[in-house]
């Protein structure tokens, strides 16, 4: 604790912690240290975890990283967090991200933008971008960060990292701030595969505070690490030829499939022509989720309030121009749009018929091979700024992480090599819905 909490101050500048939990930290070492004296210890004793700003940990301050929640407090503790305490991991700290879980790119945040620690002129990927930093730089051991439609998978390849999205009610959302409910994962970032695993697998599981969680048993993903099989593996042709792919990542990706088929594992092609659909098809339904989730912020009963209002009328339309920034402010738009009665069928019922195709696609296809892999990025990290102003181009870097999360299936991003400019690449993997252990074991194997 005392060496992370040395370089969280050295590393201050890359603005990746938003509050470091000093007094607590410590005070939970001291308590493991006994445990750890007495045999006793969890399996998680010692390890260092820093949580993004969406989850709850009682009697800390939590903000998604939006002036909304402004001095808000957690009543209770999320499941995710409770689990690995149980272990006796030790919190160090919250993390920064874009507020609401709503960015690419961490530059969307109250707390302010987190610098990619391996160019510091660079974004580090969102919106769990501070979680990514805090590995990448040193200044924890794992982190836990939420994937909505990328958000672990794209930071963690911006930053060299592992990074899995579950399935979809693999862990328990209780005291995760939602974003869009029927597509929120809570995730984590680890410098390697083992370390990923063991946390996942103390996180997961049946919850009686989640009704949506998974009631099915989580294998001990640590332990199944050894991969030995001959894999079936598919990649889809519009991804690795898509225009909007950066040629070294193509690259890299075409040589981890010659490598896998040159050690004997079944490498095919196959067509997706669904891709185009999957960004609108995200976008509609998570704003339109977004919307109804982010109505109860209202100056009522969490957070900001507006000191200008002269009714109740202006308290509730104050604290919220006020509170919200402006990407919040265009989902909530959007969202509500989608819902309206007059455009509902057109957008809203629409897109989740295209869901179900999506999913069903991408289901059958994992029936037939072991694993579907892609880049897990168009591009690697890009500057400040560079998409700021463009939200359509912003949304394109989630092109390859939201068939995952349409679909609900987990996937995982693992460092694959660096381009021109030494900065980090992502492959992604996906597998069926549970296959975690799997997952886990080929990820293993490839890194
Ligand atoms: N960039 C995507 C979005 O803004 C993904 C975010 C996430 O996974 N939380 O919606």
């Amino acid at each position: 604790v005392t060496y992370y909490l040395k370089n969280i101050e050295t590393k201050a500048h890359l603005n990746a912690f938003v509050e470091v939990y000093t007094d607590y930290a410590l005070a939970q070492a001291e308590k493991v240290n006994e445990k750890l004296a007495n045999g006793k210890a969890g399996k998680l004793a010692g390890m260092v975890i820093g949580i993004k700003d969406v989850l709850c940990l009682r009697g800390q301050e939590v903000n998604a990283s939006s002036k909304i929640l402004g001095g808000f407090e957690s009543q209770f503790t999320a499941t995710a967090v409770q689990r690995l305490i149980d272990e006796d991991a030790i919190i160090i700290g919250r993390l920064n991200c874009d507020e609401f879980g709503m960015g690419s790119s961490n530059e969307n945040s109250a707390h302010g933008k987190v610098l990619n620690a391996a160019d510091e002129t660079r974004v580090p990927g969102g919106s769990s971008g501070g979680s990514a930093v805090a590995v990448q730089a040193n200044l924890c051991t794992v982190s836990l960060g939420t994937d909505t439609g990328g958000s672990v998978r794209q930071p963690a390849a911006f930053t060299g990292l592992v990074g899995i999205k579950p399935t979809y009610s693999r862990v328990s959302r209780w005291g995760l701030i939602a974003y869009a409910s029927s597509f929120d994962t809570i995730g984590v970032f680890s410098r390697n595969v083992p370390d990923n695993a063991l946390v996942m697998e103390i996180m997961a599981g049946t919850d009686e505070f989640d009704s949506t969680a998974s009631r099915k048993p989580v294998p001990a993903y640590s332990e199944l690490l050894h991969f030995e099989k001959r894999a079936k593996v598919a990649y889809l042709k519009e991804t690795i030829e898509s225009e909007a792919l950066q040629p070294e990542i193509k690259a890299n990706t075409l040589s981890v499939l010659d490598k896998l088929r040159q050690e004997g594992h079944q490498v095919e092609e196959v067509q997706f022509p669904l891709l185009k659909y999957i960004l609108p098809t995200y976008y509609i339904l998570t704003t339109a989720e977004a919307s109804s989730n982010l109505s109860r912020f209202d100056g009522v009963k969490y957070g900001y309030r507006t000191p200008n209002a002269h009714n109740l009328e202006s308290m509730y339309k104050l604290t919220r121009s006020e509170g919200f920034g402006d990407e919040v402010k265009r989902r909530i738009m959007l969202g509500t749009f989608v819902l309206s009665a007059s455009y509902y069928d057109a957008y809203f019922t629409k897109a989740q018929k295209v869901r179900r195709l999506i999913k069903e696609f991408t289901e059958d296809l994992l029936n037939k091979y072991d694993y579907i892999v892609m880049p897990t990025t168009p591009s690697t990290a890009f500057k400040f700024g560079e998409h700021s102003n463009d939200p359509v181009a912003m949304y394109l870097e989630d092109l390859f992480t939201v068939q995952a999360s349409v679909s609900g299936v987990p996937a995982v991003s693992i460092p694959n090599g660096t381009d021109a400019k030494g900065l980090p690449i992502g492959l992604q993997i996906m597998a069926n819905s549970f296959k975690e252990a799997e997952l886990y074991a080929f990820a293993n194997y490839l890194t």
